[in-house]
């Protein structure tokens, strides 16, 4: 979307890593300007948007916990008045804490929906009117095929991001008439810090490509759905596993 005219905005959560740092390449190189948020790698953010100008893109940081009301209500209202309205943001921070249900304290249940799911929705009604008033804007949120699938031992990120396709398709229909596209992303195992400890190998035998995904092969589809070539795409979650769900 991004073209001859000034850059327009776009924000990446959890920007500073993996595949939120593909993301945010990805859409600079696209023409956006890019808003890169993190909680608290200051020195992955800061080198994210080094890549970002060298390249000949440019960006800004924008450090808060998704999770905090208080903390992205600081950062947001004063970055949209200073900078204008984004035109993408992409839901994508995210954390886990992986346990068997009886032993899941209240606390870590409640970061892990609050991460994912509470942060998209918050940030998602502070950022909305300014695409209404544009009449028209792109929302990616990034789920998990655990959110499609199931896994065990991890019933709250699975709830986070079931609760996130739904969220997604809520929007779709709420905002298809004012040009605002909302879809979901659903990435399969993609390497990065938050599956470094898992046996990967073995984990690719369960996968029809037989092998993990690059935080590039996630940023890619995002890209699309971000771009006039995907004007007609609404309130679909698209997968990027391998082929290890064909929901
Ligand atoms: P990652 O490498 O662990 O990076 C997580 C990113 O989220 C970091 O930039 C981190 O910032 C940020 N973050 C975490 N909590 C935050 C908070 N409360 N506020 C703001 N930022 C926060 O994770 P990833 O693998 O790239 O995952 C990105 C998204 O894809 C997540 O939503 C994840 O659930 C989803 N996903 C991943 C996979 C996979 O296989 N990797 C599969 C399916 C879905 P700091 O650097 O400051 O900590």
């Amino acid at each position: 979307m991004a073209s001859d005219h000034p850059p327009e905005n776009a924000l990446v959560t959890g920007a500073s890593r993996g595949i939120g740092a593909s993301i945010a390449r990805r859409l600079a190189r696209d023409g956006f300007r890019v808003w890169i948020n993190y909680r608290s790698n200051a020195d992955a953010a800061e080198k994210v948007l080094a890549e970002i100008r060298e390249a000949g893109g440019d960006g800004i940081l924008l450090p808060f916990d998704v999770g905090s009301a208080e903390e992205t209500e600081a950062a947001l209202k004063p970055a949209l008045e200073a900078e204008g309205p984004l035109t993408v943001l992409v839901n994508n921070a995210g954390v886990t804490a992986d346990n068997l249900l009886p032993r899941i304290s209240d606390e870590a249940w409640e970061r892990v929906i609050s991460t994912h799911l509470t942060g998209a929705f918050r940030i998602t009604r502070a950022v909305i009117r300014g695409m209404i008033r544009a009449r028209g804007g792109r929302i990616v949120n990034i789920a998990s095929v655990t959110g499609e699938m199931g896994n065990a031992g991890q019933s709250s990120y699975a709830a986070a991001k079931a609760g996130l396709i739904g969220f997604t398709r809520a929007l779709a229909r709420e905002y298809g008439s004012r040009n605002i596209l909302v879809n979901t992303v659903s990435p399969g195992f993609i390497d990065t810090d938050m599956t470094a400890g898992l046996p990967t190998d073995a984990l690719a035998q369960q996968i029809p490509l037989k092998r993990t995904g690059r935080p590039e092969e996630v940023s890619g589809v995002v890209s699309f759905l971000c771009s006039e070539d995907a004007s007609y795409v609404t309130g679909q979650v698209i997968g990027v596993n391998g082929g290890l769900h064909t929901g």
